[in-house]
């Protein structure tokens, strides 16, 4: 049965759902999962063409695969991307970034503020291989500018940052990098083509943990970059074939069925999360709340303007205590008290987690590295699911309303 031709200019809550391969002889509805390795060639002449890169066909599982393409290009359709190439995990998706973009001698700028594998992997790990990186401020474009050299090859951001949800300005960045001859890739996991869309604002990568919203019910790993064919085909097609960080069908097919749900549950969970901040806002045990969606953010009319009049599901928040010991025996007493939450490490699930950053993610830095990054004793991150609003909060006051 031949496939439909979609029409162009389709709104991206239908490329949402549509975007795929062709389905097969079958005329399935739901995209096949296709669990193989290898792919069998017609004969050995088309196999020969097919492996020098002359003909398109499926060759060998750890190059690419049918499942893993529908979800490449339903992601790149969702970012306004060209294309877009799976990852084993969000890591690996840096990784590959990293090892298509950068050589000895090359010089990054990255806030100083992303996610805390990020940081290790490019300042320690490429810093083994020669790879110099500037760490500046998330949230000042002159020290941005300030930190840019001859050999800078990237500049890489994350914006809302976890835990505390500070915003960077994306345009200002893309011009900076653009006028030093550099890339800049956004790491886009917080809040997803369905409120942010980098490309649009001029990033030239987009970089996805999988493993969160957009699986979105925390079941599998998975990551990808977005950019254009140039790059996504002539690097990093090379290096995830040699280097092997695929994206396994299995993974490839939950997430790809993730992506037809991101636009509700993304307007959902954030609806959720406006509530809880606002409602802590108003708690006599908390002595302040970290969310792009209110006023007092900030960088609120930024991170209104980019994303889409939405604030994210992240909320963070500092409990009381006069010192640092007081305010952790406060955050875990609000974080022991919870009934419904779950204490876990990850984000971007239907399940509300809880978790407290200074002694998990944030648990390795030093006092004086973690003051410098804000994350206090007192602090609290709550990824705000898809339960009823009432239950979230009543599970939160549970240990707020008992503070003693
Ligand atoms: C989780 C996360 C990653 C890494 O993704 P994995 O799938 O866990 O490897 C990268 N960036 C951000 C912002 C994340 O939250």
């Amino acid at each position: 049965m031949a496939n439909k031709q979609l029409p162009d200019n389709l709104h991206r809550d239908t490329l949402a759902v549509r975007v795929a391969l062709e389905s097969s002889q079958y005329g399935e509805n739901s995209e096949a999962l296709f669990l193989t390795s290898g792919f069998v060639q017609p004969d050995a002449e088309t196999a020969a063409r097919r492996f020098a890169g002359t003909e398109d066909g499926y060759t060998y599982g750890r190059t690419s695969n049918p499942t893993v393409s529908s979800f490449e290009r339903r992601l790149a359709a969702l970012e306004g991307t060209e294309a877009a190439i799976g990852a084993s995990t969000g890591m690996g998706a840096i990784l590959m970034m990293c090892m298509g973009l950068l050589k000895t001698g090359d010089h990054v700028v990255c806030s100083r503020s992303m996610f805390g594998s990020t940081l290790t992997l490019i300042g320690r790990e490429f810093a083994k291989f020669g790879v110099e990186t500037t760490f500046v401020s998330q949230t000042d474009v002159a020290e941005w500018k300030a930190a840019i050299k001859p050999n800078t090859k990237l500049l890489f951001a994350e914006t809302p940052t976890n835990p505390l949800t500070d915003v960077c300005d994306i345009a200002a960045l893309a011009d900076l990098a653009h006028g030093a001859g550099a890339l800049l890739a956004v790491d886009n996991c917080f809040c997803t083509p369905a409120l942010q869309r980098p490309a649009e604002l001029g990033a030239d990568l987009v970089i996805h943990s999988g493993t969160k919203y957009l699986d979105g019910q925390g079941r599998v790993m998975a990551g990808a970059i977005c950019g254009p064919s140039k790059l996504i085909v002539d690097v990093f097609g090379p290096v995830v074939r040699t280097a092997g960080m695929t994206l396994s069908p299995f993974n490839a097919w939950v997430v790809l069925k993730g992506l037809e749900t991101l636009g509700i549950r993304m307007q959902a969970q954030c609806a959720n999360a406006l509530a809880v901040a606002r409602w802590l806002e108003t708690q006599p045990g908390v002595a302040r709340v970290y969310y792009p969606g209110l006023a007092s953010h900030p960088q609120h009319d930024l991170a209104m303007r980019q994303q889409s009049g939405q604030g994210g599901a992240v909320v963070s928040f500092d409990v009381v205590g006069n010192d640092a010991d007081t305010a952790r025996a406060n955050a875990f007493h609000v974080i022991n008290s919870t009934r419904v939450l779950s204490i876990a490490t990850n984000l971007g699930d239907t399940k509300t987690i809880i978790t407290h950053p200074g002694t998990t993610s944030h648990g390795r830095l030093t006092e004086v590295q973690r003051q410098a990054a804000g994350i206090g004793q007192g602090l609290i991150r709550v990824a705000v699911g898809l339960e009823h609003i009432e239950d979230i909060k009543a599970d939160l006051l549970r240990g707020l309303g008992t503070l003693t």
